[in-house]
């Protein structure tokens, strides 16, 4: 078992409708309340359109709510962001940032990335860092020099540890069923925690990836995986929390 507390977060996307994101949000709620107390932290990142109405449904509830992405700036003339502290209001704890669905589906580079590490984290928001290298990258054999540069590119002077998560997500095992063997994904975090230097051992380490209800044990089998980022499987809330058991 891992030397940190450990962090199952889902990641919806784009996916949800208000009637069925508000079912399967009480639903993973209701399965958290049964299991009472929790030995792990659980959080569950909506789109932002349902942030309010999932955050109404796991009130009180082990489960905490998250926003998938933010803008680096409090206000202004931003059509279609959304600020830190507008998550805040609704009640976020977490924010996923630099995802590859943004890195590379939006073209936002590390030094933006950082500049909303440091906003959400002077609102009040616990940073889910994500890092990972692509297909190419790993076939060239850069996934180190890759990891290390997205993290020291994407952290800020001033970054606070306690408000502060890595998610290791290779780019080519998102959503394709593909996946690291789990000694490579330990290689990859204690890389990560060697970067981060002092903070490394306090900050947790979360590995994400199409995990699924029949991997998720032999990855959180590894100690020094703190946790996991969870998409298309934790749209399921029987099976998103198979996965998180492996955590209790
Ligand atoms: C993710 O969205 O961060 C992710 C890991 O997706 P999936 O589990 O579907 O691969």
């Amino acid at each position: 078992m891992s030397k940190r507390r450990r962090l199952v977060v889902a990641n919806w996307k784009m996916y949800g409708r208000l009637t069925s994101g508000c079912v399967l949000a009480r639903d993973v709620a209701d399965l958290a309340e049964a299991a009472r107390p929790l030995n792990f932290d659980l959080v569950i990142c909506p789109p932002a359109t349902l942030t309010w109405a999932v955050g109404e449904a796991i009130l009180g509830t082990p489960v905490a709510l998250g926003g998938q992405d933010c803008h680096w700036v409090t206000h202004g003339a931003f059509t279609g962001d959304i600020s830190a502290a507008m998550f805040v209001d609704l009640g976020c704890k977490y924010i996923i940032l630099g995802h590859s669905e943004r890195r590379h589906g939006h073209g936002e580079s590390s030094e933006e990335i950082c500049k909303k590490v440091e906003a959400a984290q002077l609102a009040g928001l616990t940073v889910i860092l994500c890092v990972g290298e692509t297909a190419a990258e790993l076939e060239s054999g850069s996934t180190a020099d890759i990891i290390e540069k997205q993290l020291r590119e994407s952290l800020p002077q001033n970054v606070k540890t306690a408000n502060l998560v890595i998610a290791y997500e290779p780019v080519w095992a998102i959503g394709t069923g593909q996946q690291p063997a789990p000694e490579d994904v330990v290689t990859v975090h204690k890389l990560i925690r060697k970067i981060l230097g002092e903070i490394g051992e306090t900050v947790r380490v979360l590995y994400g990836g199409s995990v699924s209800p029949a991997n998720a044990a032999s990855i959180l089998s590894e100690t020094e995986v703190d946790g996991v980022l969870v998409g298309s499987a934790s749209l399921n809330a029987d099976g998103f929390w198979a996965i998180a058991q492996n955590c209790q």
